[in-house]
């Protein structure tokens, strides 16, 4: 089988591999890709530095022909780029198609904002001198990627990277990467010059490690899990570098009385259990209220019951399977202590046989649950989601806030007052009304707060915070 090699100085480099596996179908081999070095990590980086003054400086509008040019690949491929990603992380083929379009779009934004990087003019407190505050290139940017979504956020952080002048070392998830290296191939013959953008494949703990241990990066952008994202804090406070992490999230969604049920229940359907419930943006705890509560979960209970789990590429599938072994186990275990606590699991959370050996689980519901059980106050990322019952919204609110997360919170409401109100005081960088706490827009921020975000916002023209650093200049003419 080809090996897919990491891309080093604009060479394809690497003997070793490993085989990416379908979590749909363990039998299948989706490819087989290198397994980088520590030592490939700090070859990856000093060429990523030899490329900075030239890419810093270079044109805007080769820069925007680059993006563009990817993009519209992207765009061009998107059934085959989304099938891959289908295959090697189990979400379902509309929905993989989806986030390739994503990824083909964030290019398309960045392409643009590569003529768009605006700085400020003022006058100087001193008479006669002229102040100009510019924004320039970071510098050498390195890149830790999830697995969840193995084209869109390596695209939402290599797009802006690269736009503003930044070189890159990328080290997707071990488990997906597929997709991290379809993508990277598309850039480089996009026309990137060679050290401009280099990928190393390879585990978190041997090239993500090396990676926060060497002092030639400038900022680290990282996505993943609050564990490994404190390990890039300290890091990063040791090497006096910036850093931006995204990890996890318990996020709430309220359902108030005089909610609309069947936007409530689809809102629910698709925030918990839609991409296998493995989305940062996934909600966890559904909150609702006394008179709509029993209600609301036997609609939902109805959904479920309509929704076919199965190979992630089959037409008919809502939900595929989870993404390997590892995960399903701690799903299995979290749907355990819930019961071992005194939840009620009042549907699903059996592991089914499928005709081909995978992950599959069928979506858990749990009622009776209160805040203060683990599945209410610990991160799954899997299928399953707790429905908490509180008397009216200000114990919803008071419930949503509960927590040491804070990426998004969602309410189904049709007040104004209620939906206004909640806006304003829950403690999340996204909030949604009548909508699933998961699916952003590409254009504006995103991201958390409390223990789900450090560091400004990722997506959107906020990126420059970022990818840029400031310089105040002041001219005496
Ligand atoms: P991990 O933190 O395990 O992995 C994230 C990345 O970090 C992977 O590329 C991983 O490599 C790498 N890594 C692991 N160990 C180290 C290390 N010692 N040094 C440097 N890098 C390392 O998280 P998962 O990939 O398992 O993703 C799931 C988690 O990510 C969930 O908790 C979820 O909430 C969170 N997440 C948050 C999002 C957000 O925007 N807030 C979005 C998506 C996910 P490898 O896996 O190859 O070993």
């Amino acid at each position: 089988m080809t090996l897919h090699k990491n891309l080093i100085d604009g060479e394809w480099t690497g003997t070793d591999g490993n085989d990416n596996i379908n979590p749909s179908n363990t039998n299948e081999i989706v490819g087989r890709y290198a397994r980088g070095s520590a030592a490939d990590l700090e070859q990856a980086i000093a060429a990523a530095s030899a490329a900075f003054p030239a890419w810093s400086r270079s044109g805007i509008l080769e820069r925007r022909d680059i993006l563009k040019r990817a993009a519209e690949e992207i765009f061009t491929r998107r059934e085959e780029l989304g099938a891959l990603l289908a295959r090697e992380e189990g979400k379902t083929l509309p929905e993989a198609i989806g986030e390739t379009v994503r990824a083909g779009q964030i290019f398309e934004f960045f392409a643009g904002e590569c003529l768009r990087l605006r700085g400020e003019t003022l006058p100087s407190v001193r008479p006669g001198i002229g102040v100009e505050i510019t924004r320039e290139p970071l510098g050498v940017i390195g890149i830790i990627t999830p697995w969840n979504f193995p084209i869109a956020i390596p695209a939402w952080k290599i797009a802006p990277a690269l736009a503003w002048g930044n070189t890159v070392v990328f080290k997707p998830a071990e488990l997906v990467p597929g997709s991290a290296w379809a993508l990277v191939d598309i850039l480089h013959r996009a026309g990137l010059p060679a050290g401009v953008l280099n990928l190393v494949m390879g585990q978190g703990s041997v090239v993500g490690q090396a990676m926060l241990d060497n002092p030639g990066l400038s900022g680290i952008t990282f996505t993943g899990s609050t564990t490994t994202g404190k390990r890039v804090a300290l890091a990063s406070i040791e090497h006096n570098r910036k850093f931006q992490l995204e990890m996890g999230g318990k996020n709430p969604m309220v359902v108030l009385d005089d909610a609309d049920l069947p936007v409530a229940v689809d809102a629910a359907a698709n925030s918990s259990f839609f991409s296998t419930g493995q989305r940062c943006t996934a909600s966890s705890r559904l909150i609702a209220t006394e008179a709509i509560h029993d209600r609301f979960v036997a609609a939902l209970i109805e959904k479920l019951k309509s929704l076919r789990i199965d190979d992630a590429l089959k037409p008919d599938t809502h939900i595929g399977p989870v993404v390997d072994d590892r995960q399903l186990q701690t799903d299995v275990d979290y749907i355990e202590a819930g019961r071992q606590e005194g939840a009620r699991l009042a549907f699903g959370g059996e592991i089914l046989q499928r005709e081909t050996p995978g992950f599959y689980l069928q979506p858990a519901l749990f009622t009776e649950v209160t805040n203060d059980m683990r599945i209410a106050r610990e991160e799954i990322f899997g299928p399953v989601a707790a429905v908490i019952r509180v008397r009216d919204y200000d114990e919803a609110l008071a419930v949503a806030n509960d927590t040491g997360y804070g990426l998004s919170a969602g309410i189904a409401t049709t007040s104004l007052k209620y939906a206004t109100h909640f806006k304003r005081n829950v403690e999340a960088g996204m909030v949604m009304v009548n909508l699933p706490t998961a699916g952003v827009d590409f254009h504006v921020p995103f991201g958390g707060r409390k223990g789900s975000s450090h560091g400004s916002r990722e997506q959107g023209t906020y990126a420059a915070e970022f990818f840029t650093t400031i310089k105040t200049a002041y001219t005496k003419p």
